[in-house]
């Protein structure tokens, strides 16, 4: 990173007296002034090639990859046919499949979520090996059997399911999309500045930046995610407590090989547990 800055201040002397610095006086490196439109192409993007959006659920105005909910379920569905394929199909256990259905349609029709565009879908997958759940972009929203036979009450299936749903309506795959092109930009650009064909240390550093940055809006979602799926869960007549059991569950089995989206980006469950009681605290001082 130092030589960087130290090649960038050459650079604009260079600029400023190249006449007076005979022969090597021109000899800007093209690495850089390549580096640097990557950058700048990188945040050009992301002030006129995102769409901004007030998202309602979320308070926060977010910058989207994609313009609207039609793109984001298009996007969903062409996926999920594959997501199901590879998670060893639809689960045969019928009575599950009809109540993950029945819990995520009262979810819906108790909540905001039912004035939105989102086609949702509740999918219970056969899969047993990895205790998980996730959502596409849209609406399209999946547990896995492993998880699902490990919840103990209705009740926790409501916060799973109301907690994907927090992601599908914070919009937080699109938002990810622009996040990811912007830092991976930055990191990308960095990288080809202060690569000289010997140490790669500045694209190494640049891209561990990027990454954590990455990392922090991941983390920031799940949060957000808990406090929508708390929410839901109140306005549907759930007992919003049983979110923290999923958290008890999720944490029994983080131990395992086999991570799943819960607990790869949350490292610290005690964590979690305390931002869902105080989102409770909040969904119950709103509410009165
Ligand atoms: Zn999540």
């Amino acid at each position: 990173m130092i030589s960087t800055f130290r090649r960038l201040l050459n650079l604009s002397r260079n600029s400023a007296f190249g006449d007076d610095r005979g022969q090597g006086g021109m000899s800007i490196n093209p690495r850089i002034v390549m580096g640097l439109l990557i950058v700048v192409g990188s945040l050009v993007y992301n002030w006129i090639g995102t769409t901004k959006f007030h998202n309602d659920f979320t308070g926060r105005d977010q910058k989207l990859a994609l313009a609207t909910p039609q793109e984001e379920i298009a996007m969903g569905l062409q996926s999920t046919p594959q997501m199901i394929q590879e998670s060893g199909g639809l689960s045969s256990d019928a009575k599950g499949r009809a109540l993950v259905e029945r819990v995520g349609a009262r979810l819906i029709s108790s909540t905001a979520a039912k004035e939105t565009s989102y086609q949702f879908k509740f999918h219970l997958l056969a899969y047993t090996e990895t205790v998980n759940a996730f959502a596409l972009p849209g609406g399209q929203i999946f547990i896995t059997e492993a998880l699902f036979r490990r919840l103990k009450s209705e009740d926790q299936l409501a916060g799973v399911l109301g907690h994907e749903m927090g992601h599908v309506v914070a919009r937080h795959s699109n938002e990810q999309m622009a996040n990811s092109k912007l830092w991976g930009g930055i990191a990308q650009g960095l990288g080809v500045m202060t690569s000289d064909g010997h140490s790669n240390t500045g694209a190494y550093i640049a891209n561990m930046v990027a990454q954590w940055k990455v990392m922090k809006f991941s983390r920031d979602d799940e949060s957000e995610a808990d406090a929508l799926g708390v929410r839901f869960m109140m306005q549907a007549g759930y007992n919003p407590e049983a979110l923290i059991g999923v958290m008890e569950i999720l944490a029994q089995v983080s131990g395992g090989a086999n991570g799943s989206e819960f607990m790869s980006s949350h490292p610290n469950p005690a964590n979690r547990m305390e931002h869902i009681r105080e989102a409770i605290a909040r969904e119950r001082a709103a509410a009165r």
